[in-house]
């Protein structure tokens, strides 16, 4: 647990797509490539080298370095380049049969075709209603969601989130909710480092030993601003949600790794929540990393450590309903 990973060696981490293949075929193939496939994808990948996550069941890791971008099972959507860290927020939310969906902050998509495919993996005829207010990004989602064959379960709309009507006669039938808004990006920003520089050029940057998650107190006035800009957008769209009437589970999610935009985050809304009738509940009893101790249930939150964990900097809260509002 204790091993610090530079992030530009996380391994490669791919999400099996439910909707188009299963786990077992999608090992299968790397370890039995396709003859035709050009070079060097029908090379085979050795046993060791494909390594199942031990929780979340649709996600595995190849050794670091590995680049897929351009491998036949990508292009097809057999399999998603997503980190094991933006893979949590979906099946935190463990959505139903049958449920309707609503994502919040959706494009590209990464998370509304996650949620398809354990829609579907649940075995019923649910939706996804994916909003985003930017029109290229919801294009590009749109791109995903045909690339993952998850169009006819996805609704994308160019919406504000913060204009929906909660009370509407659709959006009253919503039963999860996830929401992963714009936040400072600040736990990705070594893997993002990793696509740009070879890994020799990401390691004077990386102070060993430490885990990036404490450096609030050496921000410069202009980040602070951003931050406090972002954080109560976050704030209000975590409120807007909360006030969805059917809602059983709500995921909040942020790929930051500051507190602000974090825990903070939910302490604000909590008292809001508890009188809506929603719990913070853990998603992950086996994980081992939780949400800095500054609220009540923070032991119910999960983090993920960019250094620690293998994986980039995520933070994930879970709300479920346990009581009608008051
Ligand atoms: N969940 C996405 C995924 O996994 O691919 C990533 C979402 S990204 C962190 C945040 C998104 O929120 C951006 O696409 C941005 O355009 C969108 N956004 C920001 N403010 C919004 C608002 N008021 N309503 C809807 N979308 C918004």
């Amino acid at each position: 647990q204790n091993t610090v990973t530079p992030p530009s060696l996380h391994p490669r981490w791919l999400r099996v797509n439910l909707l188009k293949s299963s786990v077992k075929k999608v090992v299968a193939l790397l370890l039995n490539p396709d003859p035709i496939w050009p070079k060097p994808y029908n090379k085979p990948y050795k046993e060791s080298d494909v390594v199942l996550d031990a929780l979340l069941p649709d996600v595995m890791s190849l050794p670091p370095g590995s680049d897929l971008h351009d491998h036949p099972l990508v292009i097809e959507g057999v399999i998603i380049l997503q980190s094991k860290a933006s893979c949590m927020p979906a099946h935190a939310l463990k959505p139903m049969a049958g449920w309707t969906v609503v994502d919040c902050c959706a494009a590209p998509g990464n998370k509304t075709t996650h949620i398809a495919a354990l829609i579907k993996a649940a075995g019923g005829n649910g939706m996804v209603i994916a909003f985003d207010r930017d029109e290229r990004r919801l294009e590009r989602l749109n791109g995903n969601a045909v690339r993952a064959g998850a169009m006819h379960i996805i609704s994308a709309r160019l919406h504000d989130f913060l204009s929906v009507d909660p009370e509407c006669e659709e959006m009253s039938q919503v039963q999860g909710i996830i929401l992963d808004p714009s936040c400072s990006g600040s736990g990705t920003i070594y893997s993002r480092m990793d696509h740009l520089l070879p890994s020799s050029a990401a390691g004077p940057r990386f102070r060993g030993g430490n885990s990036f998650d404490n450096d609030e107190g050496q921000m410069g006035q202009e980040e602070t601003e951003r931050l406090e800009r972002l954080a109560s957008f976050q704030e209000a769209a975590l409120r807007h949600a909360l006030h969805f009437p059917a809602v059983k589970r709500l995921v909040y999610s942020t790929c930051s790794v500051h507190q602000r935009e974090n825990e903070d985050v939910v302490a604000a809304v909590l008292p809001e929540a508890h009188s809506l009738g929603f719990r913070l509940k853990d998603p992950f009893p086996e994980w081992h990393r939780r949400g800095r101790p500054v609220l009540e249930g923070h032991d119910m939150l999960v983090r993920t450590d960019a250094c620690l964990d293998g994986t980039d900097g995520f933070f994930v809260a879970l709300f479920e309903r346990t009581s009608d509002p008051t």
